[in-house]
């Protein structure tokens, strides 16, 4: 492309980023204004101008994803050969390369994880600590570094920053002091460390700080916002007494002050770099005048001094879309099964499933969505967590109710002893009646447990006779139609990881007092960063939004929860139906376990459930539908590149050809066709019914 078509499409202000090739320029924008867009064509205009050339141009930014399409959208317009790397990678890269020229010896072994060390380090201080403790512990040391903050001061920064810490703040500092210690002996570097240590290479070598400045000339930092101390340190080590920086962010996208970020840097840029270029963009080419609007609602309620100062109304520049929904639940089961729904309704209209997201406050709320959208035919994918199944935590709790399961710990259980069985080995596991206090890894694990218990609660309202095994059953199904490898998918993830990114659709979701603003956020100051986690989701669709929360955690429970604060005075008058608790209702309606339809036993397990009779109970089955079914299966998930399960499980394809249906209304019986499944593909089965 040339330099003046890299022009083109930009608008006069974004226009004048990019003509501003040299100096420090600092772009403060809202959402969706096209900072990213600005920032990688001033680059390209650089690069083709021949103000500076490719291989001199550094841009970094926070995540590996992000850089990635930083890459991209540079190459694209043709810009190649420019860096575009996070501060860690970059760091890695020049420490790597300089490390047997200045320092010699072997290098130090890049530290993947602090808790091994942590947990030595408390060994020797003769403390005890749990693993979740040691992790939480980790993340305080890893705050504590970010902040420059020494062991011997840490006491008193936790003090002036009103953070709550993990535990006792003299035993965090002898923790975090050994911790430096066994490190440096074993020759070790956390991430933090390898940030300091190249800061020290390049002021202590100045032979070292002329090579990379000569290498790099021209830098480019996205998301500025978020930049913490210790990355701002690196930034001006790399520059020296230079300015060619160019800055964006958005201080009411400010997520990460928990860790040690501060939007300070962005905002004091000016007074750092006198003759910095200004330019506002307030634009907003992402999201519709609608999304816009509430956009615009949330951050104007915002209390912080910050906030006031920087308030910036965004202009939509898009056609007219539908307004968000706000819709309330009875509880979280609804909520996420009808959340499934209407994603399903938005795919059939023809919204690819890539552009659709699930946006939630605590991974740990994903597990609901991971089931019901699975259970909806739908295919997701988890962005920045680890799948429900595949937590350490979760997977030693299955592994313990497996165990009991097969020891028969509930021999003489009814529905409530269910509950209680799975409750017990829950508390083995270290699950608490109530949700410990703070944040992190025990909160996490806590969370993770929590929704364990309340899938044995959904199971004992659903069918009371149900005892551990079943409950293991179900899991394990669960647990392996989760696990099986998508492809193109709705995406959930956190609202955290979610900074940057745009979808077509979006769906907040959990929207309640204690999730948002969370719990633990207890200071105005926290709440006000929750509230900007809110004002980051909305900006995160381009047409539909979706708002929603449910007024109880469980099916049947006490309907106590109030929905955020954040969305008073902007949710609509008129109450939104729940189509959800129609249907809920009716699920729950079913009175007693279904009986086997050969025998009339009534079925204990989840496979016999789904068979419609016991497992050992002789049936006959129509053994070439099955294979029939099967190999259809494997057509249509290649064709819709969605995974076989999402089809159909195996238990439903044998099911279907046990009971050799005849008619939609025969098919419609079977547990797992749905009325999605039966519009979708309900005639092709038939056919392949009548064929056979
Ligand atoms: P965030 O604060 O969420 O990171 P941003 O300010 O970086 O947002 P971009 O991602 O650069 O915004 O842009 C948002 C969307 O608007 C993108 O799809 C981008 O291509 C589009 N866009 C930005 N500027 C223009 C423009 N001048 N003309 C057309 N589309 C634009
Ligand atoms: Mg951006």
């Amino acid at each position: 492309m040339q330099a003046e078509g890299v022009l083109e499409g930009l608008d006069p202000e974004q226009r004048a980023v990019a003509e501003a090739v040299q100096g420090p320029v600092c772009v403060l924008a809202g959402a969706g204004t096209g900072k990213t867009r600005a920032i990688t064509h001033r680059i390209a205009y650089a690069t083709l101008t021949g103000v500076v050339s490719p291989q001199r141009v550094l841009a970094v930014t926070f995540t590996n994803r992000a850089a990635g399409e930083l890459r991209g959208r540079l190459r694209g317009l043709g810009a190649p050969g420019v860096q575009a790397r996070t501060f860690h990678a970059a760091a890695l890269r020049q420490l790597s390369y300089f490390w047997p020229k200045v320092i010699g010896g072997d290098p130090p072994k890049i530290l993947e994880s602090k808790i091994p060390v942590v947990a030595d380090a408390a060994r020797t201080c003769r403390l005890s600590y749990g693993r979740t403790e040691l992790r939480d512990l980790a993340s305080e040391i890893e705050w504590a570094k970010v902040t420059q903050t020494r062991p011997e001061d840490y006491a008193a920064a936790v003090k002036l920053s009103g953070r709550k810490p993990p535990t006792d703040v003299v035993d965090v500092a002898r923790v975090y002091a050994m911790y430096e210690q066994l490190r440096r002996e074993r020759n070790l570097l956390d991430f933090e460390g390898m940030l300091e240590l190249t800061v020290a290479v390049l002021t202590d070598h100045r032979e070292v700080a002329a090579q990379v400045r000569e290498q790099y000339r021209y830098f480019v930092v996205d998301e500025f916002q978020d930049v913490n101390p210790l990355q701002r340190l690196l930034l001006d080590a790399w520059l020296g007494d230079r300015d060619d920086l160019c800055v964006v962010g958005d201080p009411n996208q400010t997520i990460y002050s928990f860790t040690g970020a501060s939007p300070d840097h962005l905002l004091d840029f000016t007074r750092d770099h006198p003759g910095a270029k200004v330019v506002k963009l307030v634009r907003d080419y992402r999201s519709t005048p609608q999304v816009v609007r509430l956009a615009n609602g949330i951050i104007d309620q915002a209390r912080s001094e910050t906030s006031r100062r920087h308030k910036l109304e965004l202009v939509a520049q898009r056609a007219d879309g539908p307004e968000p929904l706000f819709h309330e639940y009875d509880d979280e089961v609804a909520e996420a099964d009808d959340v499934a729904r209407r994603a399903r309704k938005l795919l059939d209209e023809g919204v690819l499933a890539s552009e659709i997201a699930v946006l939630y406050r605590i991974n740990a709320q994903s597990e609901t969505y991971e089931s019901a959208l699975a259970a909806a035919g739908v295919p997701y994918v988890l962005r920045g967590a680890e799948r429900f199944f595949e937590r350490p935590a979760v997977r030693e709790a299955v592994v313990r109710l497996r165990g009991a399961a097969r020891a028969g710990a509930d021999a003489e259980t009814d529905g409530l002893g269910l509950i209680l069985t799975v409750r017990h080995v829950l508390a083995g596991a270290g699950f608490t009646e109530e949700a410990p206090e703070g944040t992190g890894a025990a909160r996490e694990k806590w969370e993770s447990l929590a929704a364990l218990a309340q899938l044995a609660e959904d199971m004992a309202a659903d069918n009371p006779q149900a005892g551990l095994p079943d409950f293991v059953a179900e899991l394990e199904e669960r647990a392996a139609a989760q696990h099986a490898p998508t492809l193109e998918g709705v995406t959930l993830a956190s609202l955290h990881s979610a900074k940057g990114l745009e979808w077509d659709a979006v769906f907040l979701v959990g929207l309640v007092e204690g999730t948002l603003p969370i719990i633990y956020a207890d200071t105005p100051e926290q709440v006000e960063e929750e509230r900007r986690l809110l004002y980051v989701g909305v900006t995160r669709a381009r047409e539909h939004l979706g708002l929603s929360w449910a007024l109880s955690r469980s099916p049947g429970g006490r309907r106590s929860r109030r929905p955020s604060r954040f969305l008073d005075g902007l949710t609509p008058k008129t109450a939104t139906p729940t189509p959800a608790r129609v249907e809920r209702t009716k699920r729950q309606g079913r009175q007693g376990p279904q009986p086997c339809r050969v025998c009339g036993r009534p079925l204990m397990t989840a496979i016999e459930r789904k068979l419609g009779r016991c497992e050992d109970c002789p049936v006959e089955m129509n053994e070439g539908l099955l294979l029939a079914l099967k190999d259809w299966r494997t057509e249509i998930s290649a064709e819709q590149r969605v995974p076989a399960y999402v089809v159909f499980t195996d238990a439903t394809l044998q099911a279907i050809a046990e009971r050799d249906p005849d008619t939609l209304e025969e098919l419609a019986q079977i547990p797992g066709v749905g009325k999605v499944k039966l519009d979708k593909y309900g005639e092709a089965v038939l056919a392949l019914s009548r064929d056979r």
